[in-house]
């Protein structure tokens, strides 16, 4: 049986304006997120990678309103969340939890680890002042923090255990979706595995979904069911993720995976290098956003935007090459 939608995504764009001027009058916008659709199962990992600043990270926020959007639709358990008051978002909080990139400038230094983690269960009243030390310590050990860290500082942690921290502090409110923001990007090479696997282990327990962002392809792999790929605020590429890998059709997406490593030394990858910047997102290429750095621009792709279509094997892609 197919599982239940928890997350649908339609048309969002998240645009920043851009003021000059003495009387600061907005000359333009940075198209951050620029009409990003999907969706996500429940228990399901939709891993988004692309490279730093296609936008990842504020679709993420958009979708949990930490930022507002410009236009587009977010329906969590088919509620319109754009459309709820303050006080009603607030009530869904719980619910909806963020893991950042930087544990520590996210932890309150003045705040013991006792406090960050139960802070959150007192202001939605989900536990009793008697409940929530229990609660803290069972979440905390959950997470693979000792019961005498409870009464500890940020400082006294190592990154890896801060992230747990930041771990901790979201499912002890018991979500039911997680945006995990680059949660590994600042961590160790060696500790990266640990928190991985720490999140796909409460995954399993708690059955929640997350939405993933990294610009590391090869752990979006290892822990995403499905993987779509951003380049300039725009989904290009979605697909399962062996589909994905094994499949790429966009030029971008086979371009990004021509640059994993593969972990046998007997095999080798023909390396796709593009030329040219990014493009600035406040001054989008036409067409396809893509055709000032792809290797097989045609005329086509300077005026035209390809059609974002579902190609079979629920794998979607946005090239005029594919049809
Ligand atoms: Fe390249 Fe054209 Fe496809 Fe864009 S639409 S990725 S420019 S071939």
């Amino acid at each position: 049986m197919a599982k239940e939608t928890i997350l649908k995504v339609d048309n969002l764009k998240k645009y920043f304006p851009i003021r000059a001027g003495v009387i600061q009058k907005t000359v333009g916008h940075v198209k951050a997120v620029d009409g990003v659709s999907f969706e996500i199962k429940k228990g399901e990992t939709l891993g988004l990678v692309g490279e730093s600043g296609c936008g990842k990270s504020t679709t993420g926020r958009t979708i949990l309103r930490l930022l507002e959007k410009t236009e587009g639709r977010v329906e969590f358990n088919g509620v319109d969340l754009h459309s709820l008051k303050r006080e009603e978002i607030r009530k869904m909080r719980p619910k909806m939890q963020i893991i950042f990139q930087d544990p520590y400038s996210s932890l309150n230094p003045r705040m013991t680890v006792g406090e960050i983690i139960g802070e959150s269960l007192i202001e939605h009243k989900l536990a009793t002042r008697n409940d929530v030390t229990q609660k803290v310590l069972d979440i905390m050990g959950i997470c693979g923090l000792a019961s005498y860290h409870i009464r500890r500082y940020p400082h006294e942690f190592s990154g890896g255990q801060r992230q747990r921290i930041g771990i901790a502090r979201a499912l002890v409110l018991n979500p039911e979706f997680i945006v995990a923001d680059e949660p590994v990007s600042a961590l160790d090479v060696s500790i990266q595995s640990q928190i991985i696997n720490l999140l796909m282990e409460s995954q399993e327990n708690y059955g929640f979904s997350y939405l993933f962002i990294s610009h590391d392809l090869s752990v979006v792999k290892h822990i995403s069911h499905r993987v779509g790929v951003m380049y300039l605020g725009s989904l290009i590429e979605l697909a399962p993720k062996n589909e994905l890998y094994d499949n790429p059709l966009h030029p971008y997406t086979k371009a990004l995976l021509s640059a994993v490593p593969i972990p046998d030394p007997t095999l080798k990858r023909d390396r796709i290098i593009l030329t040219g910047d990014i493009p600035s997102p406040a001054k989008p290429p036409s067409g396809c956003k893509f055709h000032t750095r792809c290797p097989y621009t045609m005329d086509i792709c300077k005026s035209e935007i390809p059609e974002y279509k579902n190609v079979g094997k629920e794998h979607f892609v946005a090239c005029h090459l594919v049809k």
